[in-house]
């Protein structure tokens, strides 16, 4: 059965989201990989990413466009990567960020100082064999989960990976490199 995926279009790195979807779901008949960009492109998703880009500003047009409630009542799985982690949180520390409330963790936004712009990391993940080469760009990190969120990887800043019921969140971006272990680990968890 094909597995209907969504990507948050709103700002940040849309294509890079929807290229990583599309090769991650070659061999799966009927799948179907969309840009969604108002209320009603959430309906019969399995899944939604929510990109890396900046999280004020995307936080902002999902006021904006109406989506708040339906994002934070999606009821489907979210693939959430660095401003998509931020907005998947239960609590940042930037009042312009209305979080989503899907992950229960504490984020902070731009964790690694004003002067390390971009980080590459070869990541232990819990569930993957092989190290995971992480690129982080001016990364969160999440500083608390709460229960029922599970910790998949962390370095000494902080929380970069984390697991919650069908939700997945990286304060890096599995969407680029070409790596698409952590893709396949969502779509497995979606059970569908
Ligand atoms: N610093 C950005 C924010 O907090 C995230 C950066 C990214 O997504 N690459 O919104």
């Amino acid at each position: 059965m094909g597995v209907k995926v969504g990507v948050l279009a709103l700002q940040g790195d849309v294509a890079e989201h929807i290229a990583a979807f599309r090769e991650a779901l070659a061999d799966r008949p009927g799948s179907l990989v969309a840009p969604v960009r108002k209320a009603a492109g959430l309906a019969d998703l399995d899944a939604l990413a929510i990109p890396g880009g900046e999280s004020t500003t995307i936080s902002r047009l999902i006021g904006k466009n109406g989506m708040y409630e339906p994002l934070a009542g999606f009821g489907g799985g979210v693939f959430a990567t660095c401003a998509g982690m931020v907005l998947a949180a239960d609590r940042v520390d930037d009042p312009r960020v209305r979080t989503l409330n899907l992950i229960p963790m504490h984020v902070a936004r731009n964790a690694f100082g004003r002067q390390v712009d971009s980080r590459e990391v070869y990541l232990d993940v819990a569930g993957l064999v092989d190290p995971f080469r992480a690129v982080f760009i001016r990364a969160p990190v999440a500083t608390e989960v709460g229960p029922g969120t599970e910790v998949l990887a962390r370095i000494p800043e902080g929380v970069v990976a984390v697991r919650s019921a069908r939700h997945m969140a990286f304060a890096f971006h599995p969407e680029l490199g070409g790596d698409l272990r952590l893709h396949r680990m969502f779509l497995e968890g979606l059970g569908v």
